[in-house]
């Protein structure tokens, strides 16, 4: 086996990746993190900067049967599914819905409850060990609705949001106004979720992660890994320059971890992309003071220290085929008449992202192979609110010494490779 240069080997810089690359430095490992881009260019650069510990239900329910047809129909739906992609989604889609039945439903609710109800803690260690908790404001958010008949959809979210221990408040029109007077006078009300929070720039905090983490030691080598093999003592992972080795290796290149994964485990688990967009809209400052959701238009709005963010939408087709960028712009129409003064578009830039995304719902945080391999990817909507609490489990795998330290976090249990 060639020269083993590290400790670990971090395969992915996006905010998984490098949350966990700083914590694994900051347990005295020799860590260098691989990836052909900078920190932060895939899904963690542009999306909605939302805390969204309040987010513990799968990523779809029975009613996407439902909306099948007009997935396929409309381009610019807020689901949509590419025709030419169907044949690869249909077996996603099938464990999808088989994971509604009520056993797997249960399991995927407790597994993201036990992930977000440590996120805001963890995130908090995490910033405050970089001095950068000015990062992150936790001023809750709301889900807005306009719509009477849209009353009862909201109060049964708000019960079963009860019953799993969420907080939340019901706020009647007048609380919404009060405290966001730019929306529209049409808002009805909506609900506040107190334990929730924003970050003011999603790239910002991975740049400021992976800064911390040169700081203490991490290489970042900007390279493709091609593939991989355990080895006597390690793995190697094959790059386009060459092979580097490492005692272990952690897989944490987001919705692109599927290959990587078959081939050092032998395991080809169901990963697919719901792809999302975003308009961020940088003549919008103070419009809201929290992020916002509409309940009828399905998209979200956070404001961000460069401008309003609108962000948003559900496409499946795939990592190859090229962005539909005018669902981006599609935020900005679907903005009209939620605020009493439209939204300014003057320089608005439209961005795609990857979501990696698990029929589950649940990401894979594990360790294989003997502890060789290590596995951190599959956070769908909520890669940005996991990931500090990801890392700390990281490092409690890693570390035998750690666990103790880690005895709050969840267990490992629910987010096994070998569920699949
Ligand atoms: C529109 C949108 C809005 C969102 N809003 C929120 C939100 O408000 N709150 C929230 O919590 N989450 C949100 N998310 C989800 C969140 O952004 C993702 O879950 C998270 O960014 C995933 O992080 P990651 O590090 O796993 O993946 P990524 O950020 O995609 O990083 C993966 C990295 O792996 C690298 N890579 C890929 N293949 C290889 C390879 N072969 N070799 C080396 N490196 C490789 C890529 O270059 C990339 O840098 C949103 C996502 C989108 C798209």
């Amino acid at each position: 086996m060639p020269n083993i240069t590290h400790d670990i080997a971090v395969v992915g810089a996006g905010i998984i990746g490098v949350a966990c690359a700083l914590r694994l430095a900051r347990q005295g490992l020799q860590v260098v993190v691989i990836d052909p881009q900078e920190p932060g260019h895939g899904a963690s650069f542009g999306n909605a900067g939302h805390l969204a510990t309040e987010q513990v239900f799968p990523i779809a329910d029975l009613s996407i049967l439902k909306r099948l047809p007009a997935m396929l129909m409309d381009p610019m739906g807020p689901l949509r599914l590419d025709w030419k992609y169907l044949p690869c989604a249909l077996p996603w889609f099938t464990r999808l819905l088989l994971n509604l039945r009520s056993a797997p439903f249960q399991r995927t609710v407790a597994g993201l409850r036990a992930l977000n109800e440590s996120s805001l803690e963890a995130w908090r260690r995490l910033l405050d060990d970089i001095r950068r908790l000015d990062l992150l404001k936790v001023e809750g958010s709301l889900l807005v609705f306009e719509r009477q008949d849209s009353r009862p959809a909201l109060e049964a979210l708000q019960r079963r949001m009860q019953q799993q221990q969420v907080p939340v408040d019901w706020w009647q029109a007048g609380a919404v106004h009060e405290t966001a007077p730019q929306l529209s006078e049409k808002i009805q009300g909506g609900l506040f979720f107190p334990n929730t929070g924003h970050f003011i720039d999603p790239y910002r905090v991975v740049f400021e992660l992976a800064s911390a983490a040169k700081a203490c030691g991490v290489q970042f080598v900007k390279q493709q890994v091609e593939g991989g093999q355990l080895q006597e003592g390690g793995v190697s992972l094959i790059t386009e320059n060459g092979t580097l080795s490492a005692r272990q290796v952690l897989i944490a290149c987001g919705a692109h971890s599927a290959k990587l994964t078959a081939a050092l485990t032998g395991k080809r688990v169901p990963l697919d992309t719901e792809r999302g967009y975003h308009l961020m809209l940088p003549q919008e400052h103070d419009r809201l003071p929290f992020p916002v959701t509409s309940l009828e238009r399905k998209f979200i709005m956070t404001p961000m220290s460069e401008g309003l963010r609108l962000a948003g939408t559900v496409e499946f087709a795939g990592l190859k085929a090229p962005p539909t960028m005018a669902r981006a712009w599609q935020l900005h129409r679907l903005s009209k008449g939620l605020f009493r003064e439209e939204l300014n578009v003057e320089a608005a830039t439209p961005w795609m992202g990857f979501r990696p995304s698990l029929p589950d719902s649940l990401p894979v945080i594990d360790s294989v192979c003997d502890g060789k391999v290590l596995l951190a990817f599959g956070h769908q909507h909520l890669g940005l609110t996991q990931a500090a609490v990801t890392a700390e489990m990281v490092g409690g795998m890693v570390s035998p010494a750690m666990r103790s330290e880690s005895c709050h976090l969840p267990s490992l249990k629910r987010y096994r490779l070998d569920r699949f």
